[in-house]
């Protein structure tokens, strides 16, 4: 049975369902070798293992499983802004290789980390032109954190209940969701949280957006006053749900960080490289003092990350944020060099902003024929169509959302649910107007058979 607000559903699908079971045992003697096999070996987490199914193969925007049957990927963990397995890339990754460059220890650099860095301070927004590099979000975020806390000489920050911005003791803190919390004791001190802006599901049932977000920055504003020593506001521009706030909030929040001295970091990591009709979702808003990127970064096959800031903050030469074996790999950046060049020649961004809007348009309509879509928000790639039981009471439609999700599964269409209703579409940057109506006719035919 589904509660409301059960902790495991905060960031996706579960793996203990009784729909879970019926998949599993619809799939092959083979496949259900493999995933008892997996389950053997694998330490058992709520949203990993017990995994899904057995992939042979990830291309382009599909992921392929043994049968070789193929799944048009609405995931992809975000890797995949340039697709899977993407040529360029892997020819980049080749001749590094064939080069005997793919690593460097410490103290040494390379062309190719001197490239990215360069690349990044030239396509993210202006005034972000220092970069660190890591290999993974969470370090990331870690790094954004260290670096707001250490130039402002404060500790504290403020993030957003709900949000997921990694693992670690730094990045679990700095995330708002128990279920990456519990069982840890005491966590990073003085990491507070807020309520991200709402515009459907809001405390207190309001539409007018003004008032909306006004009610939701009187939250910040009153731990100002309580709270001395906010170092930083750590956020994603758009939630992960996706929540999209309106530009006049991020105005705001920009506004009292350089009021107060605080540091305003974008988590990117998802929405950066194009994923909402942008090379970086900031680019709808306002400039962070820190943007942290990953995911993308390592090209869809390597573990990469860093953030991107402003070089007056390099002034922390007597310490070390970043103290990483893999800082400045040149396999890695390499990867994430040819990504974003693939992104910038292809039009990836244009690409993601037009068919993000057609398959925006096409679900609104949808949700004049259907009552079960109470709400359809996003940007560029980045959308979520949120299933009601009533488009009245809003209630959240758990059964139905994952037998849609299943139905759609079985016929070649692979997506996450969020919050147990919210089916997220997040597809590689490279979908053509086919793969859209692909998306848009099977989501309805799984709809219809639920309306049955
Ligand atoms: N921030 C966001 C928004 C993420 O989606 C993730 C990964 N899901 C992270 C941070 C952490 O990144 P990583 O898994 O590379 O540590």
């Amino acid at each position: 049975m589904h509660k409301e607000n059960t902790i495991s559903e905060d960031q996706g699908d579960i793996n203990s369902s009784q729909q879970r079971l019926l998949y599993h045992q619809s799939l092959d003697k083979e496949t259900r070798y493999w995933l008892e096999e997996d389950a053997k070996y694998f330490f058992h987490q709520a949203l990993s293992t017990p995994v899904m199914n057995v992939l042979s193969k990830t291309e382009g925007p599909y992921i392929y499983d043994l049968n070789g049957k193929k799944y048009l990927d609405m995931h992809g963990n975000g890797v995949h802004n340039a697709g899977f397995n993407n040529p360029k890339v892997v020819e980049a990754m080749m001749r590094q290789m064939n080069e005997s460059l793919a690593f460097t220890p410490r103290r040494y650099t390379n062309i190719p980390a001197i490239q990215l860095a360069k690349k990044l301070a030239e396509i993210t927004p202006a005034g972000l032109d220092r970069v660190l590099f890591c290999p993974g979000g969470s370090e990331a975020i870690e790094m954004a954190v260290m670096l707001a806390k250490q130039i402002t000489g404060k500790w504290k920050t403020i993030s957003f209940w709900d949000a997921y911005h990694g693992t670690g003791y730094q990045a679990s803190a700095v995330s708002g969701q128990a279920h990456f919390l519990k069982g840890n004791g005491p966590m990073v001190p003085g990491a507070l949280h807020v309520e991200f802006p709402n515009y459907y599901r809001n405390p207190w049932n309001w539409t007018d957006q003004r008032a909306i977000d006004d009610e939701y920055l009187r939250q910040i504003k009153l731990l100002l006053r309580n709270e001395p020593d906010i170092a930083a506001i750590v956020a994603e521009p758009i939630s992960s749900t996706p929540v999209v706030p309106s530009a006049y909030y991020w105005q705001q929040i920009r506004e009292i960080c350089d009021r107060e001295g605080i540091f305003l970091i974008f988590d990117e990591i998802i929405e950066g490289f194009g994923r909402t009709g942008k090379m970086f979702a900031s680019e709808h808003y306002v400039t962070p003092d820190v943007l942290v990127l990953g995911k993308s970064l390592g090209g869809g096959m390597l573990p990469f990350a860093g953030i991107v800031s402003k070089s007056k903050y390099n002034i922390l030469q007597d310490s070390s944020i970043g103290h990483f074996t893999h800082e400045k790999n040149p396999l890695c950046c390499a990867a994430g060099l040819a990504e974003i060049e693939y992104i910038e020649e292809n039009n990836l961004v244009e690409n993601a902003a037009q068919k993000g809007e057609y398959l925006m348009n096409t679900f609104r309509e949808m949700q004049e024929k259907y009552p079960i879509i109470g709400n359809v928000a996003g940007r560029g790639f980045h959308i979520g169509i949120d299933l009601v039981k009533d488009p009245h009471t809003k209630q959240r439609a758990y059964e139905e959302a994952e037998r849609i999700m299943y139905r759609c599964m079985e016929r070649g269409l692979a997506f996450k649910i969020i919050e147990g209703n919210v089916i997220t579409l997040r597809p590689s940057l490279v979908l053509s107007q086919d793969q859209c109506e692909f998306i848009v006719n099977t989501i309805e035919e799984a709809i219809k058979a639920e309306m049955k």
